[in-house]
């Protein structure tokens, strides 16, 4: 039997962390300094090849709802996995970054695969330690990356890693 190599994943995170900007990254291999801010769901599908298998991604860019908290349950419903992203330039996007993990725990598909992403390494500035993130993944037993939209480092890691978690290969 085929095995159902489809999945829906979304990203959550603060406005302004670089969710779209991943998205775009990873599907068009670019990077606009002005991307239009994201007006409605966006559903982007990518395949991702995973030795011999291809998994499709249809990944969810949540859109203006980080200030509607209420209605984002309706995007991470039936989602196998989620990237939370956060900008390592703004504490207050980490700390909304873990309050959507525990909230994706409580509410979320109790099998969904979570990583936490902080973005925008290329910024000389960062307040958030790595090591802060790294030990709260840890504890919540989560993977974590750095990334850089604008670069593109650390960027298909992110997905790759991903679609193996939610597919097992
Ligand atoms: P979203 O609201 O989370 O979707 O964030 P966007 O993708 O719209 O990005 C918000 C702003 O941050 C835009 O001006 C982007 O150009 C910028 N940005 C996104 N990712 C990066 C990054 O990795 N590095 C830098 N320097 N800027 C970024
Ligand atoms: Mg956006």
């Amino acid at each position: 039997d085929q095995p159902n190599l489809d999945y829906k994943i979304v990203l959550l995170g603060d406005s302004s962390v670089g969710k779209s900007s991943l998205v775009f990254r990873l599907s068009k291999n670019r990077f606009c300094e002005n991307l239009e801010p994201t007006i409605g769901g966006l559903c982007v599908i990518q395949n991702i090849e995973i030795g011999e298998s291809e998994v499709k991604l249809k990944i969810w860019d949540t859109a203006g709802q980080e200030r509607f908290h209420s209605l984002t349950p309706l995007y991470y419903r039936g989602a196998k996995g989620a990237i939370i992203v956060y900008d390592i330039t703004n504490s207050e996007s980490y700390k909304r970054a873990t309050d959507w993990i525990l909230e994706l725990r409580e509410n979320g598909e109790q099998d969904a695969k979570i990583v936490l992403v902080g973005n925008k390494i290329d910024l000389e500035r960062k307040v958030v330690e790595d090591t802060t993130a790294q030990k709260f993944a840890d504890k919540n037993d989560l993977h974590f990356f750095t990334t850089s939209a604008k670069t593109g480092e650390g960027v298909n890691q992110v997905f790759f890693v991903l679609a193996q978690l939610i597919s097992q290969m």
